[in-house]
């Protein structure tokens, strides 16, 4: 069991200007922030990072959304981080998360859901390398 996880505040959180509280919450729940930054997703960059979910129905909208403005991106330490987080954030349609979580406070519906959280040890490895790994930066913020 691993001790770190990606979180990204996605872009309808920085557009509500929710940035402060839920980072508020996540420290509160006993996570440590170990990086953080903000970005706008190229369409390329978007896609690689949802690759998984290419063919479902709800891809492209997912792909505009996510590069529909800046979005923070932040490496989280705790215990059994991925775990923890997954509960700390809740459900991904807000409707169905419990009372409490990140997304039922806050999230407008299944796709502007304000936040991600790695669904395992493996892909947190893998997501935190493609926002902090020095080979990525040059394509995702563009210069
Ligand atoms: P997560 O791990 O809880 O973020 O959920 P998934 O990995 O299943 O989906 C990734 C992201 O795609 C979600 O966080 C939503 O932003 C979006 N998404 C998931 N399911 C749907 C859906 O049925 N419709 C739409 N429009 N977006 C979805």
């Amino acid at each position: 069991m691993g001790n770190k996880t990606l979180a990204i505040l996605k872009p309808d959180c920085v557009r509500k200007n929710l940035i402060g509280q839920v980072i508020t919450k996540i420290t509160e729940a006993g996570f440590t922030v170990k990086g953080l930054k903000m970005v706008r997703l190229t369409e390329d960059s978007a896609k690689g990072f949802y690759e998984i979910h290419k063919d479902r129905p709800f891809f492209n909208d997912l792909i505009k959304y996510m590069t529909s403005g800046p979005c923070v991106p932040i490496v989280l330490e705790k215990e059994n981080a991925v775990e923890e987080f997954r509960k700390l954030i809740g459900a991904t349609d807000p409707k169905k998360a419990a009372e409490g979580t990140i997304r039922k406070l806050y999230a407008e519906n299944i796709q502007e859901n304000i936040v991600h959280g790695s669904d395992s040890d493996e892909n947190a490895a893998k997501e935190i390398s493609h926002f902090f790994s020095r080979k990525n930066l040059l394509d995702i913020n563009g210069f």
